[in-house]
């Protein structure tokens, strides 16, 4: 497994923040995104010549063979953004699709299933989001990584009861027990995905605490979004610590050491962060009630797929995801979303997540490529 570099410095979190200031958490109005859109296709067309960085450390295939198969990774990656998966078919709602809300934040059990196969279908494979934020990205090759969160943990992980062996029993309409199916089903899927608790956990009142221990140990993450719900924008920066830290106190105390140190920030708030604001420094540092946390990123409220960690709009305190809801297509809905990716946006692998491929002219800028964790790198 990955090493994963658990203790961030305070001076490394400034760093980060201050860096952060310009391109942090817009809102997700369309013009904004579509000049964005713009920008990258406008860049990617620019046919400059490009140096290669190549050692040979580790075996790699022609330049023929990485465009043949496409492999792209200074591309997006879809970070899916879920809530509540209800026992429903779409037919049972008067939504769209399978939403079950008119915004389309909870989603029916029938839709959250299809909507991993059709994944599955489309060539992604699943990975950590913990991984993603480490620069860590292990599909296999020509394949692309999805990533699957949830937030608020109601109708989650709804229990039914305890096996003999001490494993629960799910209502077989949860999030967690369609994934455990698709998982059998799928073994080279790598099913996993990260769920973002508030105090109340999954509701499950003291069973929880068991139930966080299972879900560990079976390739799941745990992550915080604060408290209450707080909506971190209009919070102090006492309140910010009581909001995190509550959280991170909560988990040490149930899985230590096995929790994610990431926030999903509720409402997306706040949708930036810069000098002016240094309350928000309290969501990557802080302490409460004599317990001190640290957190390596925290996450946006919906819109779009995430930029690969190795390029330089990435930001670890603004890292976006796309709503998982149904809109006939459009307004950056899974499919719109999808279409986009699979239309010369998306992240392909090259299977070893110790390099980092990509066509050369993607980074005919020379800054596109920002940060390499180390990587070596292949510009073919
Ligand atoms: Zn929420």
């Amino acid at each position: 497994m990955h090493n994963i570099n658990k203790a961030i410095s305070s001076a490394l979190v400034a760093a980060a923040l201050l860096s952060a200031l310009s391109g942090c958490a817009k809102k997700p109005e369309e013009s904004a995104i579509s000049e964005s859109v713009a920008s990258e296709a406008a860049r990617i067309e620019q046919s400059v010549s490009q140096s290669v960085i190549e050692t040979s450390a580790i075996p790699t295939l022609s330049n023929a063979e990485y465009e043949a198969a496409g492999i792209n990774e200074l591309n997006s990656v879809p970070i899916l953004m879920y809530h509540r998966i209800y026992g429903m078919t779409n037919e049972e709602t008067s939504y769209t699709g399978g939403n079950v809300d008119a915004d389309g934040y909870n989603r029916t059990s029938e839709a959250f299933e299809a909507d991993l196969r059709s994944f599955y279908e489309q060539g992604y494979r699943m990975m950590r989001l913990t991984d993603f934020v480490d620069g860590y990205i292990d599909v296999p090759f020509g394949y692309s990584p999805l990533i699957i969160t949830f937030d608020d943990g109601i109708r989650d992980v709804v229990l039914e009861g305890w096996n003999d062996d001490g494993t629960p029993i799910f209502d077989p309409t949860c999030a967690i027990a369609i994934l455990e199916k698709i998982k059998a089903e799928y073994p080279d899927y790598n099913v996993t995905a990260t769920f973002f608790v508030n105090s109340g956990l999954f509701g499950n009142g003291e069973d929880d605490y068991k139930i966080l221990e299972w879900m560990v140990d079976n390739g799941y993450d745990i992550g915080n979004h604060t408290r209450d719900h707080a909506k971190l924008g209009d919070c102090t920066a006492e309140e910010i610590e009581q909001q995190v830290g509550y959280i991170y106190k909560l988990l040490d105390g149930i899985i230590p050491g096995r929790y994610v140190d990431i926030v999903a920030l509720p409402f997306g708030s706040p949708e930036s962060m810069g000098p002016d604001t240094p309350q928000y420094n309290k969501i990557f540092e802080g302490t409460y009630d004599g317990f001190s946390y640290t957190s390596r990123a925290s996450l946006l409220c919906g819109w779009t797929r995430a930029y690969s960690p190795f390029v330089r709009d990435y930001d670890r305190t603004c890292i976006r995801r796309i709503r998982a809801y149904d809109n006939n297509g459009t307004d950056w809905d899974i499919e719109d979303n999808f279409n986009q990716l699979n239309n010369g946006r998306r992240y392909i692998s090259d299977g070893n997540p110790d390099t980092i491929v990509f066509p050369a002219s993607d980074n005919s800028s020379g800054d596109w490529l920002k940060d390499t964790y180390d990587h070596q790198v292949i510009a073919y």
